[in-house]
């Protein structure tokens, strides 16, 4: 780089393990002997400006710099211009790559793309060699570390003293999965109608010309964006904006806004009333999903108001890996923000089953919701730790939490990373047990999730997320051709498509049976099917056409009883029929089968296996009903066990059953991905785990590590635990003895989560 760029100096800086230090790692042009014992932190000089800023820092004359630190021993006061660059890894700085020069010099664009370029380049291969060294380094060589930074005069660790910091943890709805660590970013919400100032025109004809304006210059603002979203990010995405688009052709929305701008003479005034009525409608609302949908014409009317008044509608600039937190995850806002800057979001309100939630999860976005007064405790600019999975947000976290996060985040990016390189391999146990590993998914836009973590198929695809993410469930040929976009995409790979799981914590508005006191226990999933059986049979014809286009299985939610199963499998009869009756076609060897999730239907697992093609196992249900825990209820949280050994003796008993009807058996709740789970499972003779799809290479490395005979001992052990931390133990035991600690990639990471389950 130094020869390409003309420049007599090049280093590498890099952060080894502890990612707030820096350490001048190699040279061209320094004094060679500062290698490994120049070390400073983030905060101090512009090299570590670059690293804390994760941008390019140029300058003509470095030493003029406010941030300019001399380090003697790099011979240093010779060199006039500098331009350094991180080294960007999953949104980290790992490092830094800088060049020098001893007389002035500017470096324009050109050089500092050439340099980001190179950066990105050798940004994995550093952070490989960076854990690689990590891992292999005796306490001797830390201690020596440690010793050379109390040389270079900066503190080993800094803890913040509680003046300095605020420590404040925010709980609220694990909504996308992902740790993001970065500056918040507090992201204006809509403009506030009642706050504006505003003077009409005098004139009342020009006024409603106005209005009209705004309104033609916001649809075309919405076309574009649509087209944006779409080339970006698929269908699913823009059909968001066409909802968008369809409020503002709406021809009641449209002629209330006419009739209140001549009433008043004020377009701002007719905007604000009608979007106050339209709020109001909404609001009244019982059912949640429609409820939520007022953020939509929130979204439209703050459109058409910063139209009227020539508010420019900018990119959102925010610093690269920044936690954006907002009032409500609008759809918009995904247009607005620099998403490849976006570490992660967090909102004030809204649920999970918002199409902006389902925008973050789609896109790999870390998400929290419904963290109230977060907008109110969180300040501009201050480091934060997002944990998506468990819904919680950090601010102002010690340095030691956030090393934590770091480092945590940093190996699992790299073990995936890795892992993902091995997709093709197929999972088997050391003693040539094969288990297949598929994914769960619910929208086409996450189909090349699977691809990218070699999923061998689809376990799950759960067809209620398409209803939040389209305006309703589509009609019957909406849905037939997103079936067959994913069959015709995975074949000749098996797609599980699952029938409508609605009601219960998942609302769809217009589909779902109104207020019920206890919604869980109520009118859900298959019940709801079987009680609305035209909009069962259209689904059943869909699924059943896409099935001539690759490898497709029908699978029924919640099923409880042997009369759901019979009923259900008539009404396929019924669409097979129909579909014949039009001349259309269908493979007429679906298997059909059924989800177990609730006790009723484990408990005859035999008499259900004797009527039905195969099972899959749905723990995240079955654990709610088996121990009786809201899995939605934060107050009951501490119960919710998937490991209890009374949900395993309800997995046993399935697979148990599957086996002797010779019916395969999957198993597709979250518990899937837990690597303390795996062995067991293995053990209990599960066949195919279905899981998010970035769990599926971690949990295929598991399995290499294991004997199907070890873990068949654990199973039977599990047969006679009496909790969910014996269970626990029995699986961490397992991981270790099988030498997974000391896995290269997944060691460091399943290290604090074998030692956790080992202390209970
Ligand atoms: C389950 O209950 O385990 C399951 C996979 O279904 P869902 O999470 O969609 O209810
Ligand atoms: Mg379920």
């Amino acid at each position: 780089m130094a020869k390409r760029l003309d420049a007599d100096v090049c280093s590498l800086y890099t952060c080894g393990s502890d990612l707030n230090r820096l350490r001048l790692s190699a040279t061209v042009g320094l004094n060679k002997d500062a290698v490994g014992r120049v070390i400073l932190r983030k905060d101090e000089g512009l090299i570590g400006l670059a690293a804390e800023g994760k941008a390019p820092v140029v300058l003509d004359h470095a030493q003029q710099h406010p941030r300019y630190k001399y380090f003697p021993e790099t011979g240093e006061e010779r060199f006039e211009s500098l331009m350094a660059v991180p080294l960007m890894f999953r949104g980290m700085a790992t490092g830094v790559l800088a060049v020098q020069t001893v007389v002035a010099r500017h470096f324009d664009q050109g050089d500092v793309d050439t340099l980001l370029t190179c950066a990105q380049l050798i940004a994995p291969v550093v952070v490989n060699a960076q854990l690689l060294s990590a891992a292999g380094q005796t306490d001797e060589e830390r201690a020596r570390d440690d010793a050379s930074l109390a040389r270079s005069g900066v503190p080993i660790a800094s803890v913040p003293t509680d003046s300095e910091t605020r420590k404040l943890r925010c709980k609220g709805i694990a909504t996308a999965r992902g740790v993001a660590i970065g500056p918040i970013h507090l992201l204006s919400g809509p403009v506030d109608l009642d706050k504006l100032s505003y003077t009409p025109n005098a004139d009342a004809e020009q006024e409603e010309a106005d209005l009209f304006k705004a309104l033609h210059d916001a649809r075309r603002e919405l076309d574009d964006t649509r087209g944006d979203m779409e080339e970006q990010f698929g269908p699913d995405f823009a059909s968001v904006y066409q909802t968008h688009v369809q409020i503002l052709e709406d021809k009641g929305f449209v002629s209330k806004l006419q009739t209140t701008v001549r009433e008043t003479g004020n377009a701002l005034e007719a905007l604000r009333s009608v979007l106050a009525v339209y709020r109001a409608t909404f609001e009244r609302i019982s059912d949640p999903y429609f409820r939520e949908r007022v953020w939509d014409i929130e979204d439209v009317g703050r459109r058409v108001v910063e139209k009227l008044l020539g508010i420019r509608h900018e990119t959102a600039q925010v610093a690269p890996g920044s936690i954006v937190v907002v009032d409500t995850i609008l759809p918009g806002y995904f247009a607005r923000l620099e998403l490849d800057k976006v570490g992660a979001i967090v909102s004030e309100h809204g649920g999970a089953t918002s199409h902006g939630a389902i925008f973050a999860r789609a896109l790999e976005i870390p998400a929290v919701t419904g963290v109230v007064g977060i907008r109110e405790a969180a300040r501009q600019g201050e480091m934060a730790i997002v944990d998506g999975s468990e819904g919680s947000v950090f601010l102002s976290p010690d340095e030691h939490l956030v090393a934590e996060y770091e480092r945590a985040q940093m190996r699992y990016a790299v073990a995936i990373q890795h892992l993902d390189a091995m997709r093709d391999r197929p999972a088997e146990t050391r003693d040539g047990r094969r288990i297949r590993l598929t994914a769960n998914v619910g929208l086409p836009s996450e189909l090349r999730l699977v691809e990218q973590h070699g999923a061998e198929g689809i376990g799950l695809f759960r067809t209620e997320l398409l209803a939040f993410a389209h305006r309703g469930f589509p009609e019957e040929n909406e849905q037939e051709q997103l079936y067959e976009r994913v069959v015709r995409s995975m074949a000749p790979r098996t797609v599980t498509i699952r029938t409508l799981d609605i009601g219960g914590d998942k609302d769809v508005a217009d589909m779902g049976v109104g207020h019920e006191e206890n919604p869980q226990l109520g009118c859900r999933s298959i019940r709801l099917s079987l009680e609305r059986e035209g909009s069962f049979r259209a689904q059943l014809r869909a699924i059943l056409r896409a099935s001539v286009h690759g490898s497709v299985r029908i699978l029924l939610p919640m099923v409880s009883c042997l009369d759901e199963l019979r009923r259900a499998r008539e009404l396929v009869e019924d669409a097979k029929r129909e579909i014949r009756a039009t001349g259309g076609s269908f493979d007429p060897d679906v298997p059909v089968g059924l989800m177990i999730e609730v006790p009723s239907a484990a408990l005859i697992a035999d008499v259900l296996a004797r009527e039905c093609d195969f099972f899959s196992i749905g723990t995240n249900d079955l654990t709610q009903y088996t121990l009786a825990v809201d899995r939605t209820n934060e107050h009951v949280a501490h119960l919710y066990e998937p490991l209890h050994p009374a949900v395993l003796a309800l997995i046993d008993r399935s697979v148990r059953a599957g086996l002797r009807a010779q019916i395969p058996v999957s198993l597709c709740g979250e518990m899937a991905s837990n690597p303390l789970a795996v062995p067991i499972l293995v053990g209990l003779g599960i066949e195919e785990l279905s899981a998010t799809p970035s769990a599926v290479p971690v949990i295929k490395e598991i399995i290499h590590g294991l004997y199907a005979s070890d873990a068949a001992a654990d199973a039977r052990e599990v047969r006679t635990a009496g909790t969910a931390r014996e269970v626990q133990r029995i699986g961490a035991r397992r991981l270790r003895k099988a030498g997974l600690l000391e896995h290269v990639d997944l060691g460091a990471w399943l290290t604090p989560i074998v030692e956790e389950a080992e202390k209970g």
